[in-house]
């Protein structure tokens, strides 16, 4: 027997005590100092059995049962394993993220499409025709895994600029599932400029879950960043629109932050606050904008998960959560540090956030979770969307070499195989492929944000210790 090396622990210095977790349990204890060296003592003393007090016996069995005592190293290793393949295999759920269109009403600083002036006349809009092929395809995978829900995201470019299509796609599916007894669930990633009752309205009856729109900065910081193509501001219109729709459905912030507006995140903190919707927001969480090392780039900052080739790519940014935590970036302590301070000022005001530490494994770890672009292509997941070498696949079926060879390179990514002994694997999964695709050129390659992790476990672990929920051993 022996310590498990997914077991990270926090002392807690004021009461004598430690936070443990296990990462691939999710077990989390607060116990003795005593208690918390028991694993180590196990793992060094061959006679432990007999050498053992009958409560340390008891405290020791609570550990193994929790999974902070494994048989071996090998026993870990087998563990994750086969959690990452049953992550991979699940049927669960049926995932479909829809670019509803590339063209985007907003020209941000950051943005590859911001920069060209008449993108949105050549920029791909998906057609009836293909949405038909979109819900067709989406039926049969539906009627092949049997899922016990689908979610349907529209994302783009910015996705109610096709509000025709969504609303198909969304009457359409709805009835798929409800003919086939799956619950059916709709997300909508949004600058939010159109974002209006009437919309919300619309999909509410057909599973409308959450709205995600992105502030990125106060109100200053925010026209600077996300501002009109004629360059006018859209904070104001932004927020008016969360205030008549926030009572309808669940609204969540987002931002993207960078070293010039990253000191303004507190103040536009606090003007949420204020609002009275305030505490109909679902989650506020913040990314970093990354600074990008593809020489094409017209600009220098492109935002978290762009993959920028051949001057098609999306203004992409990964919806998931593990996308807030293991980011592209050429400045990794600037960016871990102010995420580790964002996540505090932004729970500091009492919103719900991400925790730092339960980020992951992402989308592209996950079968059957698909980003299919306006023109039917299939992704591995938002990140790569519009990269067309990256495209695995196509809804009508079409046998193309390329998306092939890209499929088999999705297959199964494991850049976690490279991690070694990291006690993030199971939560992190080695990091954003897409973040390792565009800096290293290898998806199967590590994007590692370690200290974010441990930033988010110091957090989770004064947060347990201030009276939320583990278990307490003594
Ligand atoms: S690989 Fe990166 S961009 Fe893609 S789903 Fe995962 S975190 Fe998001
Ligand atoms: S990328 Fe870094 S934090 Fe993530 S599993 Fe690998 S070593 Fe750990």
């Amino acid at each position: 027997m022996q310590p498990s090396m997914f077991n990270v622990r926090v002392p807690l210095e004021d009461r004598n005590e430690v936070f443990l977790m296990n990462t691939f349990t999710d077990a989390q204890l607060i116990v003795s100092r005593e208690v918390s060296d028991l694993p180590d003592r196990v793992g060094a003393d061959t006679a432990w059995p007999t050498t053992l007090a009958d409560e340390e016996r008891e405290a020791l069995s609570t550990l193994t049962d929790n999974g902070f005592i494994v048989e071996s190293r090998a026993t870990d290793r087998r563990n994750v394993e086969d959690f990452f393949r049953d992550v991979r295999e699940s049927t669960d759920q049926l995932r479909v993220t829809v670019l509803t269109t590339l063209q985007c009403n907003f020209a941000c600083d950051y943005c590859i499409q911001g920069d060209h002036g008449d993108y949105n006349k050549t920029a791909a809009k998906m057609s009836f025709e293909t949405a038909a092929r979109v819900a067709a395809w989406s039926e049969d995978r539906l009627d092949a895994l049997t899922p016990e829900s689908f979610v349907l995201t529209f994302f783009g470019g910015e996705p109610l600029l096709n509000l025709p299509v969504m609303y198909y796609l969304a009457e359409r599916m709805w009835t798929a599932c409800e003919t086939r007894g799956v619950r059916m669930l709709i997300n909508i990633i949004t600058n939010g400029l159109l974002l209006t009752p009437d919309v919300v309205d619309r999909l509410v009856p057909f599973g409308l879950n959450g709205v995600k729109v992105t502030l990125d900065g106060d109100r200053d910081a925010h026209n600077r960043m996300r501002p009109l193509r004629g360059g006018q501001g859209t904070f104001d219109k932004i927020v008016q629109n969360v205030r008549l729709v926030a009572h309808k459905c669940r609204v969540s912030i987002g931002g993207n932050f960078d070293e010039s507006t990253v000191d303004t995140y507190p103040a536009l903190l606090d003007f949420l606050r204020q609002q009275e919707f305030a505490d109909k927001l679902s989650k506020v969480a913040f990314k970093p904008v990354i600074r990008a090392k593809v020489p094409q780039q017209p600009k220098g900052l492109i935002p978290l998960t762009v993959v920028g080739e051949g001057g098609n790519a999306l203004n992409g940014a990964c919806m998931t959560s593990a996308g807030g935590g293991t980011s592209i970036c050429d400045n990794c302590n600037f960016i871990d540090d102010k995420l580790s301070f964002l996540r505090e000022e932004t729970k500091k005001r009492g919103f719900p956030t991400v925790d730092g530490v339960h980020m992951g494994p992402c989308e592209i770890h996950k079968k059957h979770a698909h980003t299919i672009g306006p023109d039917g292509s299939l992704y591995a997941c938002p990140g790569f969307a519009g990269d067309v070498p990256s495209s695995t696949g196509h809804i009508d079926g079409r046998q193309e070499s390329r998306r092939a060879a890209a499929a088999t390179r999705f297959e199964v990514i494991t850049a976690w195989k490279e991690c070694n002994d990291c006690a993030f694997i199971p939560v992190c999964a080695g990091g954003c492929t897409v973040a390792a695709h565009t800096e290293i050129g290898d998806m199967n390659k590590p994007n590692c944000h370690k200290p974010s992790f441990e930033a988010g476990l110091i957090t989770l672990a004064l947060d347990a210790a201030r009276g939320a929920n583990p278990v307490i051993v003594n």
